[in-house]
């Protein structure tokens, strides 16, 4: 009998996590010494290992803090070959243990790079190998019993062609030997279709199930159960600790420990996932699958007096909907950033918690009568959902979670969406992760300021451990210089933007392209693309404009091939991106990469600051502006041949007394002030 994996953080320990028996210093020293496996990486067809003492160090401190069961964390520059480093111990410690490591990481990039490039070639360099999995949430996999459900209610008529011909696509590639995992699907199919034939929290009937031997989503959770090291994201890893206790299955195995790489990112993905996040199209997509008054099709569309009751129900729902999130945008409208901070409750009447509970009723009803155990689990699983919309929208109404912040933004295509954060995110990650059950480790390339990690050890509530910063491998020096112009208009003069554009023209031109324009919001971005986009003609370089209709990767795909090809590029290019060689070589700084203090989260921490006696600017603000800055100047040299250069177009460098923290910040280089 399988067993399923022990729900995570429940308050007795792991059970081996603790046990500190496991002496893995030795090996690891060894792995990474003058006899390294690695040496002979080459003739087995992989990349030249090139020995790097920092490596060898990052290693060893892992390996001393998963022994002795403390946390750590752990600045690891580029170059210096991190995943190695905690990929080494972490095996070895999982290989004496009887529960997995997670490593989690932010970026579908970095997991692809440790699941298909980096495990592969340690499987065969460490002594008797180790098994890795990758763990995705449920959604990404066919539920075998909904697909065929839904299947026979497409039949009933009770979807629209467009949906039914979606389920049929999935069935059809399932029937082909399809192997359930969305991302091998090779064709794509509309939200709806998918969302009837998924795995789904609370929509799963587990052993019970008759499926239960095939299923797709039950398979891959038992290559976690036998797996050394399990690979997931940091959304996974929070969700599962918000849910944790809510579901009768723990969205991730019991681990003996954690690593976390691009930790930087912890902070804010802990508050989005333990948060609440409600909009308009998300909430009325899921009652029109139990009824659409506009198309007369749902779940609900046919089916006695219970039917009847609840496709008035949900009419009327759809119609409150409407007049909720009308109120709310009516709030918005006149906003210029889009968003809206509530600091009492009361700003707009609680139309919908109510009437969900009765409909949640209704469905009790309807399920009750039902004597299909298919069709009885899948209508649970609809009470379930308009219970956790009912208490959502209750909390968020009548904020009702202590020390949230709460908001509502304009969301893309004008679409409204609500906002409840935690304020304070230490209590919950100290109750969860660094909390003596397992070492947790923490690393990333950045998290320093001002050459201390304290800031970012203290933003997290990080305890019980070490914090290290490694040297860098590179030399700086010979491969980088900064250049900062002396005479740009400061960001609220109105010559701005022309001033910016004479900048771009002027660096891009010295690197003939080959660069990334970092800005720090869409509105500039557009603007700064729409003026150069002759220069960029003339010049024969390409242009790449970050909103234009190609996604990240497809960009940075174009932005690899064309080597002269400049991107323009606002929030997420100024970290996880990764381009070596010549086609980087220039970065350009636009503006200081200052949050935005009216920000509804931003100006909630602000506040929590300096009531404690602190300095919002020098204690947040501040921090976390110097560490999105080393963040985009590093995206520069990603490798020891790596050479370019920087410019600064933001003249707040210079003239302002905090423009010395940034610089000190940047790593030992030329920098050359120009006229
Ligand atoms: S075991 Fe759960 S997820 Fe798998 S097919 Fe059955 S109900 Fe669906």
């Amino acid at each position: 009998m399988i067993m399923l994996a022990k729900k995570p953080n429940t308050a007795e320990p792991a059970a081996d996590a603790t046990a500190n028996t496991a002496n893995i210093t030795p090996l690891v020293e060894k792995f990474f010494g003058t006899e390294s496996p690695l040496r002979n990486a080459e003739k087995h067809g992989y990349p030249k290992y090139e020995e790097r003492p920092q490596q060898r160090e990052m290693a060893l401190n892992i390996a001393t803090a998963l022994e002795k069961g403390e946390n750590l964390c752990i600045e690891a520059p580029t170059g210096i070959g991190k995943s190695y480093a905690y990929l080494v111990p972490a095996a070895l410690f999982a290989k004496k243990h009887s529960l997995p490591v997670i490593v989690s990481t932010e970026t579908i990039n970095l997991q692809e790079q440790l699941v298909h490039k980096d495990i592969p070639v340690l499987d065969k360099m460490i002594e008797g190998g180790f098994k890795a999995a990758l763990a995705k949430g449920r959604s990404h996999y066919v539920c075998l019993r909904r697909m065929h459900f839904a299947q026979e209610k497409a039949k009933e008529e009770l979807f629209d062609d467009n949906v039914a011909g979606g389920i049929r696509d999935v069935a059809r590639w399932i029937s082909g030997g399809g192997e359930g995992d969305r991302s091998q699907m090779g064709f794509q199919t509309d939200p709806y279709s998918w969302s009837m034939v998924c795995c789904e929290t609370g929509n799963c009937m587990g052993p019970k199930c008759q499926h239960y031997r095939d299923c797709f989503y039950w398979r891959a959770r038992r290559t976690w159960d036998e797996a050394d090291i399990v690979v997931t994201n940091h959304a996974l890893l929070f969700t599962s600790i918000k849910v944790a206790g809510s579901s009768e299955y723990s969205l991730l195995p019991e681990s003996c420990a954690i690593v976390f790489d691009e930790a930087h990112t912890i902070e804010n993905e802990a508050s989005s996932h333990c948060g609440l996040r409600l909009n308009k199209l998300g909430f009325e997509s899921f009652l029109r699958k139990l009824f659409d008054p506009d198309k007369s099709r749902g779940i609900f569309f046919k089916g006695g007096t219970a039917g009847i009751e609840i496709r008035a129900a949900v009419s009327n729902i759809l119609e409150l909907s409407s007049l909720y999130f009308n109120s709310i945008d009516n709030i918005i409208h006149d906003r210029k950033d889009g968003t809206t901070r509530f600091r009492n409750p009361g700003f707009v009447q609680d139309l919908l918690s109510e009437e969900l509970s009765s409909l949640s009723k209704l469905i009790q009803k309807a399920c009750e009568l039902e004597s299909d155990e298919n069709a009885s689990t899948e209508l649970k699983s609809y009470i379930m959902k308009t219970d956790a919309f009912a208490n959502e929208f209750h909390n968020f109404t009548c904020m009702t979670l202590e020390n949230h912040v709460y908001w509502a933004e304009r969301g893309e295509r004008g679409k409204t969406e609500l906002f409840a954060a935690p304020l304070d995110i230490r209590e919950i990650l100290g109750e969860n992760l660094f909390n003596g059950q397992r070492p947790v480790v923490l690393t990333s390339a950045t998290l320093s300021v001002k050459k201390s990690l304290q800031y970012f050890c203290g933003r997290i509530g990080f305890a019980a451990g070490e914090s290290v910063m490694l040297d860098t491998v590179f030399d700086y020096a010979s491969q980088m210089k900064i250049y900062i112009p002396k005479d740009i208009a400061p960001p609220e003069h109105q010559n701005y933007l022309d001033e910016l554009c004479d900048g771009i023209r002027r660096y891009v031109s010295r690197t003939h392209g080959k660069a990334f324009v970092l800005f720090t919001n869409f509105e500039h971005l557009r603007a700064c693309a729409e003026k150069l986009r002759d220069f960029f003609k003339e010049k024969g370089i390409t242009l790449l404009v970050h909103g234009d209709g190609l996604d990240r990767t497809r960009m940075l795909d174009k932005f690899r091939k064309d080597v002269d090809s400049v991107i323009f590029g606002a929030a997420s290019f100024w970290s996880g991106v990764d381009v070596p060689g010549e086609s980087l070589s220039n970065v350009i700084i636009t503006k200081l990469p200052f949050l935005v203090p009216s920000h509804p989260l931003v100006e909630a921490r602000s506040e929590t600051i300096e009531k404690e006696g602190g300095s919002s600017f020098t204690d947040y603000q501040l921090p976390e502006a110097i560490l999105r800055f080393r963040q985009g100047i590093g995206r520069l040299i990603r490798t020891k041949t790596d050479r370019g250069i920087v410019a600064i177009l933001d003249s707040r460098i210079t003239k302002k007394s905090y423009g010395k923290a940034f610089l000190s910040s940047i790593p030992e280089c030329e920098v050359i002030k120009e006229e």
